[in-house]
């Protein structure tokens, strides 16, 4: 059996608004805290709901979405959080139409959700690529791995995000 360890409630206390989710990009992004990708300066300051980091030292902001499923996206980031919740949960089997009551979005929209974050667990290998990345699995969807990692690492079908992480290379940081 490989049910979600976190349950509903758990993820619901964890993930209540758009801020837990920032923060929670922001923690796997930058695990020990801001890094400027330009000039490696290591203090910025939030701007914009928190959504950019501006590096004091040479101005460059950073999207904490950039590089992730959500960049470009104008859905709130705790709608996607619920959707990676139901679809992870789910195996990736949920149809657009429930996923769109569940997360009340129009049916378009939690088809292309569901499209981004099927695609992003199918090419797995090709997300690594991109720049390093952040693995959302079952263990995502538990918070802390126990026991077996999933069906094996191999197996499994996570869903990732990709994160810009230029010093940890193809090296995946299970969460
Ligand atoms: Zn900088």
């Amino acid at each position: 059996m490989n049910t979600p360890e976190a349950s509903f409630l758990t993820w619901q206390q964890q993930f209540r608004t758009n801020k837990d989710c920032l923060q929670y990009l922001k923690e796997m992004k930058w695990p020990n805290g801001f890094m400027c990708p330009q000039c490696g300066h290591d203090n910025g300051i939030d701007l914009h709901c928190r959504e950019l980091t501006e590096c004091s030292h040479c101005h460059k902001q950073t999207s904490v979405m950039s590089g992730t499923l959500f960049h470009g996206s104008h859905l709130p980031l705790l709608k996607w959080f619920w959707a990676l919740y139901f679809i992870g949960s789910d195996k990736g089997s949920i149809s657009a139409l429930r996923l769109s009551k569940l997360i009340e979005v129009n049916w378009k929209t939690a088809r292309l959700m569901l499209t981004k974050v099927r695609a992003a667990m199918g090419h797995r290998d090709s997300l690594y690529r991109l720049s390093g990345t952040i693995e959302l699995d079952d263990a995502f969807v538990g918070g802390k791995h126990k026991g077996k990692r999933g069906r094996g690492a191999e197996g499994k079908t996570p869903i990732i995000i990709a994160c810009e992480n230029k010093h940890k290379k193809a090296e995946p940081c299970p969460i």
